[in-house]
């Protein structure tokens, strides 16, 4: 073999060393707690882990070919993965910009408490080793025709990139490509809050200074007919259908067939002829604040880019779980917004907006309720859909949805004394097989169907007869989620000049 020939295989060896230590430190705490089945569901387990691990074997050979990159990157390369490998396998937490924005703008102190001596430890082991592979690149590691392999990785980087967004997604998802990903999408969210949009009703002259709560649930993948309460022969809604004073809406349409198009749609005065006010308006959020209403945005979905201006115009936005990701098969659960709805009510302002932005029946269903709730069974056991039965997907479904009437419930008892509305409104709905088809963004008339209910106290029903007339006279009627703009401001007694009557659910028709 010719010393040109050992000096290339050393190079590879030495990569590939590197990059599986990484790989299984870095990137394999996300595969932990993802759900398979059988020697299938393992293989491609493994083979979707491999995929996500071929960045990582492209920057560590991108650093090696230069001995003064490798020394300087290659440690800081470590610490960052050890870090959220760490976050990643002992807290199930997923690097995401809500993380960076916590990272960047909490006190250090904050961040610092977070740190054990055992994290420390893994730390300084890791980055030691590190600083070995660092000491052995400049020994033993000879790479000639530099140029060409900064070439090769950039052509590779660049194909393997515009595979598809699925492969891309992927990547961003896992390190190291996350780290880049996830500190752009903050860039991105700050960008964009900061673009000017109209208040469509400047200068409203109206203060409401009695106790009044108008709470808004936003509801996530909940699918209107998979709802008791609305006919299904299932008790997925035993709580709610027992209560007084709940009104379901089971007439709605969506146009929208994924979260981040439709909760903009859904803030704003957006409709069919105008729908291009969810990119340049300001939501109702900005009337309840300009008539004396505390405005907060309880969020345990992540930001986007559409609808995180809306999420900027409350007076308090709360992350109850910033570390989530849909990309984190775990416990992730509604019930983690009740301390901060609570704090919110014992706050002193009389009246109240509050918005609960759930994660509801989300996909993977099974990481969004607790255990009591796993009634029908049997449930699904992996992420890959066609590892499952229909029956098991149903199911799975279906527990949500139950875990959902608890929590809209817990909601309520909390709101049982008060002068307060709720109302609830799925962003879309979810497919469950027909067709083919499962899950959401795609088109099915499921998708389009979303739940939606209202709750009114008793002290409420004596000060406004009118409304809970209309609602219960207008329950029937179809509407598009164009309604709930107009329909909040008129729940919140707000004298506003632009409402629609016609799109007004508190309003006889
Ligand atoms: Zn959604």
């Amino acid at each position: 073999m010719t010393p040109e020939k050992k000096h290339i295989l050393k190079h590879i060896y030495f990569i590939l060393v590197i990059t599986v230590i990484s790989a299984i430190l870095f990137v394999y705490p996300d595969f932990v707690s993802y759900p398979t089945v059988g020697l299938k569901g393992l293989i491609y387990k493994f083979l979707h882990w491999i995929l996500t691990c071929i960045p990582l074997f492209l920057i560590i050979y991108l650093l090696s070919i230069h001995k003064y990159l490798f020394a300087i990157f290659m440690p800081l390369l470590t610490l960052t993965g050890v870090t959220i490998g760490y976050y990643s396998y002992f807290y199930k937490a997923a690097l995401t910009p809500m993380i960076v924005d916590a990272t960047l703008n909490n006190d250090l102190g904050t961040s610092l408490d977070m740190i054990t001596p055992f994290q420390i430890i893994i730390t300084i082991i890791c980055v030691a080793l590190s600083v070995g592979t660092v000491i052995y690149r400049f020994k033993r590691i000879v790479v000639n025709k530099q140029i060409i392999h900064f070439a090769i990785a950039g052509v590779i980087f660049t194909l393997i990139f515009s595979i598809n967004d699925r492969v891309s997604n992927s990547f961003n998802q896992h390190f190291p490509v996350s780290l880049y990903y996830n500190l752009n999408e903050y860039r991105k969210l700050n960008k964009n809050r900061h673009l000017s949009r109209i208040n469509p009703e400047p200068g409203i002259n109206y203060l409401q200074n009695e106790e009044l709560n108008i709470v808004f649930i936003i509801g996530e993948s909940l699918r209107a007919n998979n709802l008791s309460i609305n006919g299904y022969q299932r008790s997925t809604t035993p709580l709610l259908s027992a209560r007084k004073n709940v009104i379901s809406f089971k007439n709605i349409f969506s146009e929208y067939t994924y979260t981040n198009p439709s909760v903009a749609h859904i803030l704003t005065r957006a409709d069919s002829v105008h729908a291009n006010r969810a990119k340049t308006e300001k939501s109702f959020i900005t009337t309840f604040n300009s008539c004396g209403f505390y405005t907060v945005w309880l969020a345990n979905q992540d930001a986007a880019i559409t609808y995180y201006p809306f999420m900027m115009e409350c007076d308090t936005l709360i992350y109850a779980r910033p570390e989530k990701s849909v990309y984190t098969y775990s416990d992730w659960l509604d019930e983690d917004l009740f301390p901060s709805f609570d704090q919110t009510l014992n706050r002193p302002e009389k009246a109240k907006l509050i918005i609960l932005h759930t994660i509801g029946s989300h996909w993977y269903y099974n990481s969004h309720y607790s255990d009591d709730f796993s009634q029908f069974t049997p449930v699904t056991r992996s992420k890959i859909i066609s590892q499952n039965t229909a029956e098991e997907i149903i199911n799975s479904y279906d527990n949500s949805v139950l875990y959902t009437d608890f929590f809209i419930n817990s909601i309520i008892e909390k709101l049982q004394h008060t002068n307060s509305v709720v109302i609830y409104l799925s962003d879309h709905g979810e497919a469950l097989g027909e067709d083919g088809n499962w899950l959401h963004a795609n088109d099915n008339e499921h998708l389009k169907n979303p739940a939606c209910l209202i709750w009114y106290s008793d002290a409420y029903r004596i000060k406004n007869p009118e409304k809970i007339l209309a609602i219960s006279q207008n329950q029937n009627l179809k509407f598009r989620t164009d309604y709930l703009y107009h329909s909040i401001l008129s729940a919140g007694n707000i004298p506003s000049k632009i409402i629609d009557e016609s799109l007004n659910i508190f309003s006889t028709k």
